[in-house]
């Protein structure tokens, strides 16, 4: 007789993002000159001097377990960041270092959900949430957005979606797969919304660092004492310091809550990373100069891809504010046929481009909007540039 084994596990689906890689990876191995979009983290290495502060932590044996939720000192560094950058004043108490961003998400919405409680995000959202959320025994609500206002939601469509089951909300800017960003003025109208209904924002700023055309990132939690005691923010090391391998996060909230999280983490996985840790710092506190040419570096990219997009037949884009990706809105070609193929969903027009281009990229369905694909421009011009041509060929110009 087969063993059952757990439903809820059973229940929880693989990432369709990394399967789109995968594919596309097999292709490379087999030879083909495939030019993936589909990258989820910077095509950098991790800075010289943060390299360096790993090689020094392993040669100088602090390669052994730290405290569960963190060093005393990289959690001192977090708190000064969060000061300097966010204005946001947090005690090492207020701290978890987790092992990447997700770990600290997973740590959250263990923390704060009893079993049905509900958590509104927005489509297009990042592929983890839902997963997430139902593995913590929540419910996730999803809010549909749209192109002609950047992807936002405002305080309007939460109280659309809002039951007396809402326990949180997940906000996310700059977003990961639109790449909008949020105002201050709409930032203040979501924690005007949450204080007066009472409901927690878990805010994923991973990608703070990179954000576009003079506009700067504020944390929702550093608008007034009230939204900062019902926020738990969430950011990370790896895509602001290409440290994506090296699984370093964190999370600021209330110690009530940090306490909890701290021991979920100290019986699931103890501490993150040692050497990792060590190196975190110096991310932290040395030089920023290397973050700065990044961004700079993606802008330039940003603006070659999404000029591209708008240049080609049938498809579209609005231009990102921040994060490394760009939603391509391939809705107008369903119904059609193409060299012989039917395209009627994102995945059809993603299978088309990696059949007839060699080029990657991730169909809108994965984060739960099929009339999109996500391109990711964390990767050189020359690509964008070989890439897209590619496509234009393929349909033509505008
Ligand atoms: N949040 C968003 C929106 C992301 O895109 C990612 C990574 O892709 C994460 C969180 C998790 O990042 P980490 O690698 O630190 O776990």
């Amino acid at each position: 007789m087969v063993l059952e084994l757990s439903r809820k596990g059973k229940s929880i689906e693989p990432s369709v993002t990394l399967a789109i890689t995968a594919k596309a990876n097999a292709m490379k191995k087999a030879g083909e000159n495939v030019i993936s979009f589909s990258a989820g983290e910077p095509d950098f290495n991790t800075p010289e001097n943060i390299q360096n502060a790993g090689i020094e932590a392993i040669r100088s044996g602090f390669t052994k377990y730290t405290p569960a939720s963190g060093t005393p000192e990289l959690k001192e560094a977090i708190c000064k960041k969060l000061k300097a950058d966010n204005n946001l004043d947090y005690k090492p108490s207020e701290i978890i270092v987790s092992n990447g961003g997700k770990h600290s998400l997973y740590n959250a919405l263990m923390t704060i959900l009893n079993p049905g409680d509900e958590v509104i995000f927005s489509i297009p959202y990042w592929v983890s949430y839902p997963e997430l959320i139902m593995i913590a025994g929540g419910e996730p609500v999803m809010l549909h957005t749209n192109e002609d206002k950047e992807f936002k939601f405002s305080s309007e469509d939460l109280d659309k979606v809002k039951t007396d089951k809402t326990k949180a909300i997940i906000l996310n800017s700059p977003n990961n797969p639109t790449g909008s960003v949020y105002t201050d003025e709409e930032l203040q109208d979501i924690a005007d919304w949450a204080v007066k209904n009472n409901i927690f924002v878990i805010s994923d700023e991973l990608y703070e660092k990179l954000v576009y055309d003079g506009l700067k990132h504020t944390s929702i939690a550093s608008l007034n004492e009230d939204i900062k005691k019902i926020t738990i923010t969430i950011n990370g090391m790896a895509k602001a310091y290409a440290m994506t391998g090296w699984r370093i996060g964190y999370a600021a909230a209330d110690e009530s809550i940090i306490k909890i999280m701290s021991n979920i983490q100290s019986h699931t996985t103890s501490n993150p990373n040692s050497i990792a840790q060590y190196a975190s710092i110096e991310g932290l506190t040395g030089s920023q100069d290397s973050i700065m040419a990044m961004k700079e570096e993606f802008d330039k990219r940003r603006k070659i891809m999404a000029d591209l997009i708008n240049s080609i037949k049938g498809i579209s884009c609005v231009v990102p504010k921040g994060a490394f990706y760009i939603m391509l809105n391939s809705s107008q070609l369903y119904g059609s046929e193409i060299e012989g193929m039917k395209i009627e969903s994102s995945i059809d027009f993603a299978n088309l481009l990696l059949e007839k281009c060699k080029v990657a990229v991730v169909p809108g369905v994965a984060f739960g909007d099929d009339k999109y694909v996500r391109l990711s421009y964390a990767t050189s011009a020359e690509n964008i540039n070989e890439g897209l041509n590619r496509v234009k060929k393929l349909l033509g110009s505008k």
